[in-house]
């Protein structure tokens, strides 16, 4: 079994119930757990069109391969209706693999961890706040890159059930 984390994006219609039901979709596969699951994000675009983003990170653990678990991803993005008239456009789900088990590797299909794991808040956030300690090889620990994107707009939405607002990573860095 392997430990990855993947994170969902989108800025077109309800991206929250869009996200839980993706997530639910994930959950009914017998190849992967879901482990944890941050809260919601609201974040500017970087790098794309359109309105603020609803972002949020799951910790999964799995039989598949990397590959195969990208091909789940992208097989839930066309379920959800994911098209991509250009490049960056807005978008109704977006998932990214953002880290599997120990593996780095730099293909154009797959590149692990993901390039941008530690360039953008909507990723670190939401990751910290599942993984505190999360740490890759190379990188180091992850905690020490949120003053780099702490210019980057983003608001840790209230969570519906849980009390997790105590444990919040984001209040150093959240505008
Ligand atoms: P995007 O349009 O930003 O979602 O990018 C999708 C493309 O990025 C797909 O062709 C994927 O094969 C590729 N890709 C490369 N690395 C990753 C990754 N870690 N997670 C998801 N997609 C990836």
């Amino acid at each position: 079994m392997a430990r990855a984390f993947i994170g969902f994006g989108g800025n077109i219609g309800d991206t929250r119930q869009l996200i839980t039901d993706a997530i639910i979709c994930l959950a009914q596969r017998r190849e992967l757990q879901i482990l944890a699951k941050s809260c919601f994000y609201q974040s500017a675009p970087v790098d794309a069109a359109g309105g603020d983003y609803i972002n949020s990170v799951i910790e999964i653990e799995t039989q598949l391969s990397p590959y195969g678990l990208l091909h789940v991803c992208q097989a839930v993005e066309q379920e959800f209706g994911r098209e991509r008239p250009y490049a960056n456009a807005p978008r109704t789900l977006d998932l990214d693999i953002l880290a599997f088990e120990g593996i780095s590797q730099n293909e154009v299909e797959l590149t692990l961890p993901h390039p941008r794991i530690i360039e953008r808040s909507f990723v670190l956030l939401p990751l910290l706040e599942i993984a505190p300690d999360f740490f890759l090889p190379n990188i180091g620990k992850l905690q020490a890159y949120l003053p780099k994107v702490a210019h980057q707009r983003i608001e840790k939405l209230p969570c519906r059930n849980c009390s997790c607002i105590e444990k919040d990573v984001s209040t150093q860095v959240a505008h």
